[in-house]
């Protein structure tokens, strides 16, 4: 048999979860995201969703860093190169989002080129550079 402080709990629980419903809450996920942003959490855009999407089809065969090592532009990428670049984008693994990246849109689209399964270099490029101006004007940095 329910204990009487069994029913009073269950009955409290019931009461709250009624006045939830009628009471919604705000969402609180729009504040973490902005809370986060700068620090590289995926974002809940449709454009920056498909993105990343695109960029875990990375398989890590490394063409694109053969590629940039043949024209020279390795470490336009940063330090790691355009497959630690798409990796650390994809799996949030080493991607600073305080590091201007010095590549345009000819390179990127030449990585583009370079691989397999068509990781879009230019959409990541841009997002990182998003990311890094509001890094820039969450730090108040220059
Ligand atoms: S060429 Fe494409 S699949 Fe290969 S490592 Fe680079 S981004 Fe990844």
């Amino acid at each position: 048999m329910m204990s009487f402080e069994s029913f009073v709990r269950l009955g409290w629980s019931f009461f709250r979860t009624v006045l939830r419903g009628v009471f919604p809450r705000r969402p609180q996920l729009p504040r973490f995201v902005d809370q986060y942003r700068p620090d590289g959490i995926l974002s809940m855009t449709s454009a920056e969703a498909s993105a990343q999407d695109a960029a875990a089809r990375c398989y890590g065969c490394g063409a694109c860093d053969v590629a940039a090592l043949g024209s020279g532009d390795f470490e336009r990428f940063g330090a790691t190169g355009p497959m630690g670049f798409v990796v650390g984008l994809s799996r949030r693994a080493g991607v600073d989002p305080g590091s201007p990246l010095g590549v345009d849109a000819k390179l990127a689209e030449a990585m583009t080129d370079a691989c397999p399964v068509r990781v879009p270099f230019v959409a990541l490029v841009d997002l990182v550079r998003r990311r890094h101006e509001e890094h820039v004007q969450g730090t108040g940095a220059s």
